[in-house]
């Protein structure tokens, strides 16, 4: 493992009228599980689909409909509880959350309150390099999603699609032991990297397949440290809860915008009260939605359609062992193994099908020179595309060829940046180009002496002007460079500059 400082939980400090607040708050993120099927019936999960075609007789709510649990979705939030080092519960239940909605044709969701399927684990949230957070994570639980209700596109009538109805959620609940805007958007980028490798859920955001809901509260300096050392929620100030986030940018500024709007409240003598509030990144600013005596009854009550599911500790540890190799285990030996800094080895391993690509180029080369062209020349250029690593349209194989023609001094540095567009653009083997243009490096000294000799012949004044200011040797190397099209081998150019020049 990396070696890490563990930092106590800095809290972002806000300077209030009268005196410094820390900031408290707790997560729960609602993770679409990856399968093919819903929850509880055998309907598609495909995103995008024409409404209410993915709606199958149980998800609709029709009577005398029984669900029939996914076992695929069962396995999925076992791998991310084991992803996040957590304790799985071989047996948990699923309660019935009873409200009215229109988008839930059940008359209730059907989620796991009293007994969830994952319990204590934990993420380690990095912040700057070599520098990382553990946040707890209280339990994770399987529910089912409710419907979609579209209220703007007929003037007089809302419309329902209830594709997603019945899709399994993931609530991943954690601790309040984040402690800053910034903290908790590196805890969801955790999250949603860890479910990506684990491929329990694909984190696209935009999507709505990974959303938080944000509690916030604040507290004078030392109230945090006494709830840690209870673990008395008394301690810390009431929470307000920020439904549905979807993005990090507006996570970041709704938290900040929700503590200072509590802290004006706090200095100014009143008081929290605990509610449910929306944020409107219009005007960037938090809205009461409904308080806590308003807040539902939900009347939970075991789901009498559902037996307890038992799970068997042989099929868990089936699935342990399939886990693939984690982030911070991967972080940790391209530091090792590659020599490459914390900050590399993080970008390269920020998705695992750029950590893949990145260690077929690595395979049986020069490590760090890899890291350097994949991450400066091969994602620079992706991103200025658009791109992900899977449009690349340079394969591993053919970036590793431009690293071996320079590691065998066929072509320079700079040659290989020029031969890396051409492969970009043209596709081809780069050996077969290099040799077909005619890009191999002279390294042949007689052909860079002849072209040297020429330069000097023809700027006398300048030799003069360079035997007494060394300096300008740089020019006359420049010169060859240019008489030979960028391809004279830089080194034997700068050593014949120097020898003739001090003649
Ligand atoms: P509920 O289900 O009513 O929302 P939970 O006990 O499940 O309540 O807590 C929801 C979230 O609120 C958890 O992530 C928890 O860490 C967080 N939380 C609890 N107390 C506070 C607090 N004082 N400040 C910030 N977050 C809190
Ligand atoms: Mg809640």
């Amino acid at each position: 493992m990396l070696d890490l400082t563990f930092e106590p939980p800095k809290p972002k400090v806000i300077q209030g009228a009268k005196h410094d607040w820390e900031l408290v708050i707790g997560l729960e993120v609602h993770a679409q599980v990856a399968t093919n099927a819903k929850l509880f019936s055998g309907a598609s999960t495909t995103f995008g689909a024409e409404p209410n075609s993915n709606v199958a007789f149980v998800d609709a709510g029709m009577p005398g409909m029984l669900p029939v649990i996914n076992e695929a979705c069962v396995a999925q939030a076992v791998r991310t509880g084991l992803g996040l080092k957590a304790a799985i519960n071989l047996h948990s239940a699923f309660d019935r959350k009873n409200y009215f909605y229109p988008d839930l044709p059940q008359g209730y969701q059907i989620s796991q309150l009293y007994h969830p399927i994952v319990g204590e684990g934990e993420v380690l949230v990095d912040m700057t390099p070599g520098v990382a957070r553990i946040v707890r994570i209280e339990r994770i639980h399987l529910e089912q999603d409710a419907g979609k209700s579209i209220h703007d596109m007929d003037p007089a009538m809302s419309f329902v699609d209830l594709n997603r109805t019945g899709v399994a959620l993931m609530e991943i609940v954690s601790r309040p032991d984040i402690r800053g805007p910034e903290e908790a958007a590196a805890y969801v980028v955790k999250l949603r990297q860890i479910m990506r490798y684990l491929g329990t859920c694909d984190g696209n955001m935009q999507n709505g397949n990974l959303r938080a809901d944000v509690n916030v509260s604040v507290c004078r300096p030392g109230d945090y440290e006494r709830y840690q050392e209870s673990q008395d929620f008394s301690h810390l100030g009431t929470r307000c809860e920020i439904k549905n986030m979807n993005s990090m940018r507006f996570i970041q500024a709704a938290i900040d915008h929700e503590a200072r709007r509590q802290i004006a409240i706090l200095e100014d003598g009143g008081t929290i009260d605990q509610e449910t509030r929306l944020y409107d990144p219009d005007k960037g600013e938090t809205r009461s939605m409904r308080s806590k005596e308003e807040a539902h009854d939900y009347r939970y009550f075991p789901c009498p359609d559902l037996l307890p599911l038992e799970i068997e500790q042989a099929w868990v540890d089936d699935i342990a062992a399939s886990l693939p190799e984690l982030p911070d285990a991967k972080k940790a030996r391209f530091v090792a193994d590659y020599g490459m800094t914390e900050y590399d080895a993080s970008v390269l391993t920020a998705e695992t099908e750029n950590a893949a690509f990145f260690e077929a180029v690595a395979q049986g080369r020069d490590g760090k020179q890899a890291a350097n062209w994949v991450i400066n020349e091969l994602f620079g250029r992706l991103n200025k595309e658009d791109l992900d690593i899977t449009a690349s349209p340079i394969s591993a194989g053919q970036l590793g060829g431009i690293l071996d023609l320079m590691a065998a001094d066929a072509i320079s540095g700079k040659i290989a940046k020029d031969l890396f567009e051409i492969v970009w653009s043209e596709g081809g083997d780069p050996a077969q180009i290099v040799e077909e243009r005619g890009m191999k490096q002279v390294t042949d000294t007689g052909a860079i002496e002849a072209a040297l000799d020429q330069i000097i012949a023809d700027n006398p004044a300048q030799v003069e002007k360079a035997k007494v200011n060394p300096k300008l040797a740089g020019w006359f190397v420049g010169q060859v460079m240019k008489a030979t099209g960028g391809k004279a081998n830089p080194k034997a150019v700068n050593e014949l500059v120097s020898q003739k020049l001090a003649t």
